[in-house]
């Protein structure tokens, strides 16, 4: 299991498991003879993806990042990416049971995201399978959600939030919230319109301003800094595994690829000179890192010691 002190917070990666993802799609523009000497592929030309939930212990709060793909899956949506369902299974492995989760974040609302916000109970009721857990969804995405376009209507399963949003278990985020100190979200479109972003300050009572979504003027930022290294974000789809750093390999999912590189720029332009610990939602092997670029302008991915 991955761990990592980050100041005051814990911070522990878990795994759902991993689905085959074709790797044209994994991928988009960029030609296989490139990326396939970053990410292997099998005869069908399917790669490895990972499924990585991130879990934050805060001292006050357990709060869970992404609950990956779930258990209730459509059977011909299983024939393509199997079900692994591994994660309660690994939360429990560590002592950490459904009732210990305070807080639940989505950063967007795929099935390969929110899988294991509700479960079905032996009746067939769709419940929250964190009974205790507020949870938290970008409101654009739910209301995308409710009218997608025929192009990712599939990445979509109501089941997943539309309860919660009914129950009032789930709270919708515009971007730029502050969910409890220290933990914020902010929007990064691309591979959605209102994909959001987890950043994770371990120093809570530092540097709050920086972390909000309004841009911070440095002339008049005289607030004490987040030491270095101090900063984690979930960052999502924008940067699904070590192997899309650079700002051009997006994924062939992404709805506005443009937007993509923009939100790129716009996230490095503080992860690397603040040196934030990156998390990689789909890396089956790195699920986080800390980015940097050499001087020919490679991205590199340096692991935590
Ligand atoms: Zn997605």
């Amino acid at each position: 299991m991955h761990r990592i002190t980050l100041g005051d917070f814990e911070l522990s990666v878990f795994s759902d498991g991993t689905y085959p993802l074709d790797g044209g799609a994994f991928f988009g523009v960029i030609p296989k003879v490139m990326w396939s000497k970053k990410v292997a592929a099998d005869e069908n030309n399917y790669c490895t993806a990972g499924l990585n939930s991130l879990l934050i212990r805060t001292g006050k709060e357990n709060v869970l990042v992404e609950t990956g793909m779930g258990n209730k899956l459509s059977e011909r949506m299983r024939k393509f990416y199997g079900q692994p369902a591994k994660l309660l299974e690994n939360l429990s492995a560590a002592g950490v049971a459904p009732e210990d989760i305070d807080i639940v974040i989505n950063s967007h609302l795929h099935f390969d995201h929110c899988g294991w916000n509700t479960v079905r109970d032996k009746n067939g009721k769709v419940m929250p399978t964190f009974p205790k857990a507020k949870y938290y969804a970008p409101e654009g995405e739910w209301l995308y959600a409710r009218k997608p376009s025929d192009r990712d209507v599939i990445s979509y399963i109501p089941d997943n939030y539309d309860p919660l949003v009914a129950s009032g278990q789930m709270t919708l985020l515009q971007g730029g919230e502050e969910i409890v100190p220290g933990i914020s979200v902010k929007t990064f479109p691309g591979h959605t319109a209102s994909m959001q972003g987890i950043i994770v300050n371990g120093h809570p009572g530092l540097e709050r301003a920086r972390l909000s979504a309004a841009p911070v003027d440095e002339e008049e930022d005289d607030g004490a800094l987040a030491p270095e290294g101090a900063v984690a974000c979930y960052i999502s789809d924008l940067m699904p595994t070590t192997a899309h750093m650079d700002l051009t390999w997006g994924m062939g999912f992404d709805l506005y690829p443009l937007d993509t590189i923009a939100s790129k720029k716009e996230y490095y332009a503080r992860a690397l000179p603040e040196r934030w610990l990156t998390v990689f939602t789909h890396d089956p092997k790195v699920p986080w890192a800390y980015i940097e670029r050499e001087e020919s302008g490679r991205m590199v991915a340096r692991k935590p010691d």
